[in-house]
C-alpha cells in the first residue's frame, strides 16, 4: 500500500484508536503474521482457529510494527502492548477490507493500475499463474502465492500493491451468495474473467443455478469502463454478458472472439493449439499438462488482448509457463511408471479431465488412485458412481478408491477392477506396490480426501 499514519487507517476502518501519541505514526504495509512485521507494518490480528493474533501484539510492536489492528482490544492490552498503538474494530477481517479498498482507491488516485480479477469453479489457480506471466512485460506485477482467494488473502493481496504497480491479478473464490460482490467491492475490476460453473461446492450451494448466481456477481463487480471475459463453451458463463458492459469471450471448442484451433496433445501430454483472434492466428505450445488447460489459456490470452499486447507476443509467454503449482497436473516419471499428480483437489469436471489426461496420456497399464471429491451435497453418491462408469468408458484398467465406495461401485460396473479402500493409511500399501511396476498412475480427489500425502510419499519413494 502506499505509507499512511494510524490516522489515517482508523479513518479507513472506522475503528478508534485507543490511546493519543501515536496517530501521526506511519505504516508502510500490512500483515497477519506478527513476525513479518519488521520495517513498520500494520500489524492485523485476527483470532484464528489455533492461534489468536491478539496474542501477538506485543511481540509485533516489539518487532518494529507501527501498530495493531484489533477486535478484542482488551485481550491484546493484557498482553502488554501499548494503547496508543492499537486501532479497535469491530472485526479485523472486515476491518482488512475496508483498508485494502481504501488503499486501492488511493492508489487510482495517483497511479493506473489494470487490476484482473479470475474466478470460476476450475482453473483460477491456473490461469492468475499464466497471466502473472503474461502480463509481467507490462511492469511491476502483483499476484498472490498459491490460492489466496478468500475474505482474506485476497484484502492481504490488494495491499501488496503500490502507486508503482502497473498490474494487479486477483484470484476470486467464491463458495457462497455474495462473496464476490464483498471481493469486488474491495477490488473493483478493470477486466473480470469467468472460466466455468461447475459442480465444485455444489452441497453449500444448492444447485448449480446458484453457483452460476454467484460467480455472475464478478461481472457486476466490473467498473463500468472495463471489460468481461467470458467462456463461451459454457451455457451459464455466456448468459452472464447480459451483466456486462463490455464483453470479449474466448471457445476452445466453437465460435467466440478467442478461439482455439487445432487443439493437438504431445507425448508428454502438454497441448499445442492455433490461437486465433480477429483473423490473425498465432501457435501457442502450453508447458501445462492436459487438453483442459487450452481454455485457461485462451481466458489468459483475452486479457493480453484486451490490455494491448499482441498475438505472438501472447502465444510465446503462454508457452513460458510450466507446471503451475504443487499437485496439479505434476507429471514425472520413475522407470517404466508415470506419474499424473493431479492431487490438489477435484469436483466431477475436474475429476473427468484428469481421468480423461490419463487415458489419452497413459502407456501400459493405467490405474487411477482417487479420494472422495468432497462437498457435493444430495448428489454425491450419483456423481461418484458416474466419474466410476466413465473409468470404464475411458478404458481405465484399475481403480484404487480411497474412502469413495460410490466411486468403486460404478467402476465395478463398468467392469473396471476396483479396490476400495478406506483411507491414505491403507491405500499406502496398494499404493506402493504399483510403484515398481510399468503403466501410468493417476493421483486425485478432493483436497480433504488428502490422496496428495499418497503423491508426495510416492516421490520420497521412487
Ligand atoms: P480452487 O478453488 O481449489 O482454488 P482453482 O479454481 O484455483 O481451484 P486450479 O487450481 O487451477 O483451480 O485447478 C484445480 C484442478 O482443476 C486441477 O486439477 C486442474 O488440473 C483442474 N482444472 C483446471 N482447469 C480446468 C478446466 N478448465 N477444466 C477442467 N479441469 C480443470
Ligand atoms: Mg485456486
Amino acid at each position: 500500500m502506499i505509507p499512511v499514519s494510524l490516522n489515517q487507517i482508523a479513518m479507513d476502518t472506522r475503528g478508534r484508536l485507543l490511546a493519543e501519541g501515536s496517530g501521526d505514526t506511519i505504516a508502510a504495509s500490512v500483515t497477519i503474521d506478527s513476525r513479518t512485521v519488521a520495517g513498520g507494518a500494520l500489524f492485523v490480528a485476527i483470532p484464528g482457529e489455533r492461534v489468536n493474533g491478539h496474542d501477538f501484539a506485543k511481540a509485533a510492536l516489539d518487532g518494529g510494527a507501527a501498530g495493531v489492528l484489533v477486535e478484542d482490544p482488551d485481550r491484546a492490552v493484557a498482553n502488554g502492548a501499548d494503547p496508543a498503538r492499537l486501532i479497535a474494530v469491530p472485526s479485523t477481517q472486515d476491518a482488512l477490507g475496508h483498508l485494502a479498498r481504501a488503499s486501492l482507491r488511493r492508489i487510482r488516485e495517483v497511479a493506473n493500475p489494470l487490476v484482473v480479477g479470475v474466478t470460476g469453479s476450475v482453473g483460477k489457480t491456473t490461469t492468475k499463474d499464466l497471466l502473472a506471466t503474461l502480463l509481467e512485460p507490462r511492469g511491476p506485477i502483483i499476484a498472490p502465492p498459491g490460492s489466496f482467494n478468500n475474505e482474506l488473502g485476497l484484502p492481504l493481496t490488494v495491499l501488496r500493491a503500490d502507486e508503482n504497480t502497473a498490474t494487479l491479478v486477483l484470484e476470486m473464490g467464491a463458495d457462497k451468495i455474495g462473496n464476490l460482490e464483498h471481493l469486488t467491492d474491495i477490488a473493483p475490476l478493470d477486466i473480470g474473467v469467468v472460466l466455468a460453473v461447475a459442480r465444485a461446492h455444489l452441497g453449500e450451494f444448492g444447485g448449480i443455478e446458484n453457483v452460476a448466481k454467484a460467480k455472475s456477481e464478478l461481472v457486476s463487480g466490473i467498473l463500468p469502463e472495463g471489460v468481461a471475459i467470458l467462456n463461451a463453451d459454457d451455457h451459464r458463463v455466456a448468459a452472464m454478458s447480459s451483466k456486462a458492459h463490455k464483453v470479449v469471450t474466448f471457445s476452445a471448442t466453437g465460435s467466440g472472439d478467442v478461439t482455439a484451433s487445432d487443439i493437438a496433445l504431445g507425448d508428454d501430454g502438454r497441448a499445442s493449439f492455433t490461437l486465433g483472434h480477429g483473423g490473425s492466428t498465432a501457435s501457442v505450445s502450453l508447458g501445462l499438462v492436459g487438453e483442459h488447460h487450452v481454455s485457461n489459456a485462451l481466458a489468459a490470452a483475452a486479457v493480453g488482448i484486451v490490455s494491448g499486447m499482441d498475438l505472438t507476443e501472447i502465444a510465446e509467454r503462454l508457452g513460458g509457463v510450466g507446471a503451475a503449482s504443487p499437485h496439479r497436473m505434476d507429471v514425472w516419471q520413475s522407470g517404466d511408471l508415470t506419474v499424473i499428480d493431479d492431487s490438489y483437489n477435484a469436483n466431477p469436471d475436474s475429476m473427468r479431465a484428469g481421468i480423461r489426461a490419463l487415458s489419452q496420456l497413459g502407456k501400459g497399464p493405467k490405474v487411477a488412485v482417487l479420494g472422495a471429491m468432497l462437498e457435493l451435497g444430495e448428489e454425491s453418491d450419483a456423481e461418484h458412481t458416474g466419474v466410476g462408469l466413465e473409468l470404464g468408458q475411458l478404458g481405465i484398467d484399475t481403480l484404487v478408491a480411497v474412502g469413495a465406495p460410490a466411486l468403486a461401485e460404478g467402476a465395478r460396473q463398468a467392469d473396471v477392477s476396483a479396490v476400495d479402500v478406506t483411507d491414505i493409511e491403507s491405500a499406502w500399501p496398494v499404493v506402493l506396490s504399483l510403484a515398481g511396476q510399468s503403466g501410468t498412475i493417476l493421483l486425485k480427489g478432493s483436497n480433504g480426501s488428502k490422496i496428495w500425502q499418497l503423491a508426495d510419499r510416492l516421490k520420497e519413494e521412487m
